[in-house]
């Protein structure tokens, strides 16, 4: 049986820290603080906008609450990105995408200025992580998230051969990057990977990021491996109380059984992440 790596437990005991450093900012009278930009209405956009800006609250940070409607040009958001980098005020900028149909999104993420790119996915940010030696501005949230709960497990993670499922700019790529930085040996899958399974059997270290539901079964795994599933997955489910239930892009009953440890879903990787947002925005106004 896996030992059961709880995000949420390392999350809150990373929070307390961070409380503590936006204290000593902020007596020093550094604010520190998070510009949002919301585009459009969305209402999943607006929730994660939400919680970023609960979070934020709860620590002490300050939070800068950018909205703009369904009628917006990408000129508005431009306006509304370049105002945010001039603010000395504003530490970090974090643009909620998806953003209307027809913006460009690269433009608007690399507009952001690199040392404001908090969630570090500009391309700035993603180039100097991608070189051997250079040391972005900020990580990305998620993947950050990630490598913390690996180093949990107490496994060295050199040496090892590490399968992410998903290439995606802010998950799958950036997170094997951290992981070949580990020193881990690294194959990256994706929808036209022609047999998914045939790497997973052969890892050490496994992470997740399809979106798919239950993808990944405990057939599939190494005994012993350490299991990321990043997932988050609404399935219709009739007997649950909102008639839907949450799941991983892990089949949790049979991989529990083979892995050695892994993350549930939720209260796996979801809890480290705004957290490691906010361990950026509090980096960002130290400097
Ligand atoms: P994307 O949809 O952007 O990327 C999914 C990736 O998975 C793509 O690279 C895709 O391949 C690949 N993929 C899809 N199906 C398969 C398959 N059958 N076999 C192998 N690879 C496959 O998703 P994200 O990276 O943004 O997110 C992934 C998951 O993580 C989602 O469930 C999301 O909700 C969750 N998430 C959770 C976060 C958290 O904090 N807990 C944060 C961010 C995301 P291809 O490139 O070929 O299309």
């Amino acid at each position: 049986m896996a030992n059961i790596i709880d995000g949420k437990a390392i999350a809150k005991q990373i929070r307390t820290r961070l409380t503590d450093e936006a204290a000593q900012l902020l007596a020093q009278g550094v604010t520190p603080t998070l510009a949002t930009v919301l585009v459009g209405d969305n209402s999943e956009s607006a929730t994660y906008v939400r919680m970023k800006h609960r979070a934020c609250t709860k620590m002490g940070l300050g939070i800068v609450d950018k909205r703009l409607d369904n009628t917006a040009t990408q000129a508005d958001l431009e306006a509304v990105v370049q105002a945010l980098n001039d603010d000395p005020a504003v530490h970090g900028i974090l643009v909620q995408m998806p953003l209307l149909a027809g913006m460009d999104e690269d433009r608007i993420i690399d507009l952001i200025a690199p040392e404001k790119d908090v969630d570090g996915f500009g391309a700035i940010n993603m180039g100097l992580l991608a070189q051997r030696g250079r040391t972005p501005h900020f990580l990305p949230a998620t993947p950050a998230g990630i490598m913390l709960l690996l180093a949990e497990t107490g496994v060295a993670l050199r040496g090892k051969e590490a399968v992410v499922v998903g290439r995606s700019n802010i998950v799958g790529m950036p997170v094997a990057l951290l992981l070949k930085e580990a020193d881990a040996t690294v194959t990256i899958t994706h929808s036209h990977t022609a047999d998914v399974a045939s790497h997973l059997r052969r890892a050490d270290i496994v992470v997740v990021a399809a979106g798919q539901p239950e993808l990944v079964t405990g057939d599939m795994l190494k005994p012993g491996c350490i299991v990321i599933d990043v997932g988050v997955n609404y399935v219709d489910d009739p007997a649950a109380p909102k008639g839907y239930r949450i799941v991983g892009d892990v089949e949790w009953g049979s991989a529990v059984s083979v892995a050695g440890f892994i993350t549930p879903v939720p209260g796996g990787v979801g809890p480290m992440t705004i957290t490691m947002l906010i361990e950026n925005v509090l980096m960002a106004a130290g400097r």
